[in-house]
């Protein structure tokens, strides 16, 4: 059964319709990647998952209908979302940071240890555990949004753009990172970029929506070769 799965949603804002008829699915252990042009509904679809926007359509969670659930509640079923911009705490430290990630839980040895696995993941965070998130650069804030969605245990991690407006090189430790989590946790990603090539690179299956339909689907290997998106995303 697939981790999550989105069959024939249709969603928009007020009586604008930007999403028509999508579906897709990430399976367990896997990462799917969302890929489009500015303003194809990539943001809208991971809103629709995490029940912050109404739809027609279903949303499953391991096969569970989340239709109706608030963002609270789907959270707490395992619906890790790091929005674009990041979204931090900015007045909290790194370290109360990742315990907000943690709010669900309460088997605190664990908690401490998932703590230092992310400090382990993350070197600069263990560093400037004790510092406002404010103060961090946009690398260090955007690992500190995968720690703390990683605090949550999630079923499914949603990621949106996580490599804007970084340097190439933290892109490629973020990159890493995001590669290390599933491989060692198995933790199944959808993950939303503008950056098509570097997103394959770690991705099982790929999706591309233009201007709110699914135009193509398939494995990331198969995205990678069709000549439309290599034309259109990939730049080769
Ligand atoms: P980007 O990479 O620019 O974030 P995207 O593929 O994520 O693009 P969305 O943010 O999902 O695209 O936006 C899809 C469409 O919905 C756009 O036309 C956008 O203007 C519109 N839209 C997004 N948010 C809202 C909102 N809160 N109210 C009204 N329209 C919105």
């Amino acid at each position: 059964m697939s981790v999550l799965e989105i069959k024939g949603l249709s969603a928009g804002y007020g009586r604008i319709a930007v999403l028509h008829n999508i579906s897709l699915a990430v399976e367990e252990g896997h990462v799917a990647v969302l890929l489009g042009a500015n303003g194809a509904g990539k943001t809208t679809t991971l809103r629709a998952i995490s029940g912050m926007i109404k739809y027609s359509g279903q949303v499953l969670l391991d096969g569970k209908d989340l239709k109706g659930l608030g963002p609270d509640q789907i959270a707490r079923l395992g619906v890790a979302h790091g929005v674009q911009g990041r979204g931090t705490f900015v007045d909290l430290t790194v370290e109360d940071n990742l315990m907000v990630g943690a709010f669900r839980r309460k088997d605190k040895v664990q908690i401490a240890e998932d703590v230092e696995r992310i400090y382990q993941l993350f070197p600069r965070l263990a560093e400037r555990r004790k510092q406002k998130a404010g103060s961090l650069s946009g690398g260090e804030q955007q690992m500190l949004a995968v720690g703390r969605a990683l605090m949550l245990k999630p079923r499914v991690m949603l990621l949106d753009e996580p490599s804007l407006g970084l340097a190439p090189v933290i892109i490629d430790t973020l990159y890493e990172a995001l590669q290390q989590i599933n491989r060692t946790l198995g933790t199944a990603m959808l993950i939303v970029e503008q950056n098509a090539n570097l997103a394959l690179e770690i991705a099982n299956d790929a999706y591309v929506l233009e201007t709110g339909s699914m135009v193509v689907t398939g494995t990331a290997a198969q995205v990678a070769a069709n000549d439309a998106v290599r034309a259109a995303y990939l730049g080769h």
